[in-house]
């Protein structure tokens, strides 16, 4: 792969919303992509493995929990922080930032919000810095827009509960020390409840053959007669509520993250199209690439600032779901659509592993599917502004 020459575009000057700490935060994450993922990254996704040696080093850099307390091992950032953060992995790859994304909102998240304090203690400083591994269950084979319909459940059984059922597409899976698992108690109410690897009848079978996300772990989760400790119950929360209130977290990082993806295909672009001579003359200099480029800045800019303006509501408590749903699904429809086109730029070099294009285009694949697909997150905006739900 050629060598990371990113420089980060900054059309309207936003740097100048940030704080000092924000830069710092920001750069140390972009110096530490460009050292520990860039040059090994293209690597990994070919062969289709984590590059599990960078754990230590992106917790390090605040990229699990980055926003939960210090007194719980986190960072005690703000929530601008985390999105710089997040922004800054995707950069580097799609698979990375969801390796982060599921520890910290999916996994940490709930254990530090709806767990009790024995759990937070138990957890929560060894999953910020790496040495524990989670995953978060919610998705099954026949419920995946719809989770409020999933069948995974458990029963009293007096000393302990009984887990049955198995849940799919799970991040982190094959190789996660804990899962947080979403589950139906007797009664039909979802519950999360933490498994730990080893428990008899909990295995994590590894998803194959993927195009999309291959640097990242995905598995099945499936629950035969698991005994579940009664401790392991979160008990501050439950309700469809529960997950969604990890996955608004995780997608907003999702948004400043694709932010990151775009802005590495542009700068690919951009590099390319002033070296590449066709016609005697750099592609840059026809108005059909420029026609590309400006689009894309453009694209980029509004993103940037719309996603600036979430961390603020989000930082004073009072951005709400469908907010975050539309800064997702913009964002994300936004990277892809401009690696789309910078793949085009690059021509036949941008099918290779020389440059990161191609990959961050398949990855935004699975970015623009998981944590609530395009579709449904229009319906959510579609919801939030007419009051009639239109998933039924
Ligand atoms: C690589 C990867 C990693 C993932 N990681 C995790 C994870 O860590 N944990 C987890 O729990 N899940 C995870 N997921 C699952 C992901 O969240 C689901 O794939 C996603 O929610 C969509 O569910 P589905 O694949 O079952 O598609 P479906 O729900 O079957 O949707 C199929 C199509 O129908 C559309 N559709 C569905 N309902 C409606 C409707 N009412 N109106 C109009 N259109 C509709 C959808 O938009 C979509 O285009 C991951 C997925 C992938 C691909």
């Amino acid at each position: 792969m050629k060598p990371d020459l990113f420089q980060a575009p900054d059309y309207y000057l936003l740097d100048d919303l940030l704080t000092e700490e924000h830069k710092l935060i920001r750069d140390a994450a972009r110096a530490w992509v460009k050292k520990e993922v860039s040059p090994i990254i293209e690597e990994y996704a070919q062969k289709a493995e984590f590059p599990k040696q960078i754990i230590k080093g992106l917790g390090e850099i605040g990229g699990f929990g980055p926003y939960i307390p210090t007194e719980y091992g986190g960072a005690g950032l703000d929530q601008i922080s985390y999105g710089l953060i997040m922004q800054e992995i995707e950069r580097g790859d799609s698979g990375v930032r969801s390796t982060s994304s599921v520890q910290s909102s999916l996994v940490m998240y709930p254990i530090w919000k709806y767990g009790n304090e024995e759990q937070r203690n138990k957890y929560l400083p060894k999953l910020a810095t790496g040495e524990m591994i989670g995953c978060f269950g919610l998705t099954e084979p026949d419920h995946g827009s719809n989770p409020g319909g999933m069948i995974t459940n458990f029963k009293d059984m007096g000393d302990h509960y009984l887990l049955n059922g198995a849940k799919m597409w799970i991040s982190n899976a094959p190789f996660a020390d804990i899962a947080v698992v979403w589950a139906k108690n007797e009664e039909g109410r979802i519950h999360g409840l933490i498994v730990e690897r080893g428990m008899e009848g909990f295995s994590t079978p590894e998803t194959h053959n993927k195009w999309s996300l291959r640097a990242s772990a995905t598995g099945e989760l499936i629950f035969d007669n698991v005994k579940v400790p009664k401790a392991n119950l979160l008990p501050n929360k439950s309700g469809l509520g529960a997950p969604l209130g990890c996955l608004d977290s995780a997608r907003y990082g999702i948004a400043w993250g694709a932010i990151g993806a775009a802005m590495d295909c542009y700068d690919t672009a951009l590099r390319y199209s002033k070296e590449r001579i066709q016609f005697d003359k750099p592609i840059g200099a026809t108005q059909l690439q420029q026609k590309k480029l400006a689009e894309m800045i453009t694209e980029i800019t509004k993103a940037q600032l719309l996603t600036w303006r979430l961390g603020v509501l989000r930082n004073e408590g009072r951005a709400t779901s469908a907010q975050i749903s539309m800064a997702k699904r913009n964002n994300v429809a936004m990277a892809l659509e401009i690696a789309r086109d910078a793949r085009q730029m690059l021509g036949g070099m941008g099918i290779t592993g020389e440059y990161s294009i191609m990959r961050h285009m398949m990855n935004l694949e699975s970015v623009v599917t998981y944590e609530g697909t395009h579709d449904i997150h229009l319906l959510i905006t579609g919801m939030d502004v007419t009051g009639f739900p239109a998933f039924k």
